[in-house]
């Protein structure tokens, strides 16, 4: 097990494996499915089994345990915001399933403030959905919302962000957009959808389908956050949403004889029987000691950082969402002669190369150190490289 760890597959191969103080960063792997995943995903390949059948079975498993009507396993949460913008615009026509991502004929639009724009829209863009912004870079109002609905937009998409104001999603400070009660109550009276991006909402517990049970057609999940294969996501929603959104599985061109854009979002059963464990896993789980784990990993990286002359690092101490702790250094490249950019490469460049999260542009001369995806002992190496290279 121990060469395991220390990535031996890898360097049989001639590539070079990485300690990731990252977190669930899918650029390095994203996620690594806990043991009892693991077992449950080699149990699965005993037998075939009808996937549309498995989904609908696993679907109900997993809507009960995130306590919402209906749920649906995809290829990662970015193909849930895909499979969604479809199925809000095709609804259950096979005709227009068939006809996306070209829209036309059909309502082809997607609202979005335009203080909630960030990276992963995109996926939504996948089925054809073009972005309509309301609002301006801070926030939006209940008439900027009314005022940009047409006989165009089909849904609206919000960003879930539970985190304290000034949280970084994507390149973008969480600002003030329209609460997502207020876009609810606007999108029901316009009778549009409403897609939420809960990705990374996986804690505390009741965020799970909390967006679906205050009126949202769908929220989609990153598995990858909770002990699953990065590769599988979730839509959970009401059961008109998930009825259509399964209507645009991959799994639609053999079973359905529908050449749906669902196709090149592929899961394997192993990855669905997986992701049904993670998540039942990840609702019964000692939370308690997940977190007390990270804090202790996070001190273990924080000690060697204290007292270098021209560095503050502390604790973060945010439990919300998907990377409990971590820790923040912060550096004056007058006292220490080298940058926060500079250090991240010098770590990248390491024998064992260090990853570690740079800070964004309004963070200034900061590093980010989080403890999610470390195996033992990479706390130490973290911090005491760090330590070194600042004072050398
Ligand atoms: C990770 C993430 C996604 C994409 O999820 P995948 O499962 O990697 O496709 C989308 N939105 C947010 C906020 C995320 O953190």
């Amino acid at each position: 097990m121990a060469e395991d760890i220390l990535g031996q597959i890898y360097k049989e191969m001639g590539a070079t494996p990485v300690i990731n103080a990252m977190g669930s960063v899918t650029l390095l792997g994203g996620s690594t499915p806990k043991k009892e995943v693991k077992e449950a995903m080699d149990r699965a390949d005993s037998a075939y089994i009808h996937l549309p059948h498995l989904q609908e079975v696993v679907g109900k498993k997993i809507a009960e345990y995130c306590d919402v009507p209906s749920a649906y396993v995809t290829s990662g949460a970015g193909a849930a915001l895909a499979l969604a913008g479809a199925a809000f615009m095709a609804g259950n026509d096979d005709d227009l399933i068939e006809q996306l991502p070209n829209t036309a004929g059909m309502k082809g639009e997607m609202l979005i403030q335009k203080c909630q724009r960030y990276w992963y829209d995109r996926c939504v863009e996948v089925s054809g959905a073009k972005f309509v912004e309301f609002g301006d870079e801070k926030e939006a109002s209940e008439s900027d919302f009314e005022n940009a609905i047409t006989d165009q937009t089909c849904g609206v998409l919000w960003v879930a962000n539970e985190m304290s104001p000034g949280t970084v999603v994507g390149n973008n400070i969480m600002t003030n957009p329209l609460s997502l009660e207020k876009v609810i109550e606007i999108a029901k009276k316009h009778n549009i959808y409403v897609l939420v991006d809960a990705a990374a909402q996986i804690y505390p517990l009741d965020i799970l389908g909390k967006y679906v049970r205050m009126g949202a057609d769908a929220q989609v999940v990153a598995a990858k956050y909770m002990g699953a294969s990065q590769s599988v996501g979730l839509a959970l929603g009401t059961n008109e949403m998930i009825e259509k959104i399964t209507k645009q599985s991959f799994t639609g061109y053999e079973g359905r004889r529908i050449r749906g854009i669902g196709r090149p979002m592929k899961v394997d059963r192993q990855e669905i029987i997986g992701v049904t464990v993670a998540v039942h896993e990840w609702v019964t789980m000692n939370h308690e000691e997940r977190l007390a784990l990270a804090e202790k990993q996070s001190s273990v990286m924080l000690a060697p950082l204290q007292n270098i002359k021209g560095v503050n690092a502390k604790i973060i101490n945010n439990i919300i969402g998907n990377q409990p702790f971590g820790v923040k250094v912060e550096i004056d490249e007058n006292i220490t002669g080298i940058s926060a950019e500079d250090l991240v490469e010098k770590l990248k460049s390491l024998n064992t190369p260090i990853w570690t999260r740079n800070g964004q542009n309004h963070e200034g001369n900061t590093i980010k150190l989080v403890p999610w995806a470390l195996n033992p002992g990479e706390d130490k190496i973290v911090g005491e490289s760090i330590a070194k290279l600042l004072q050398s």
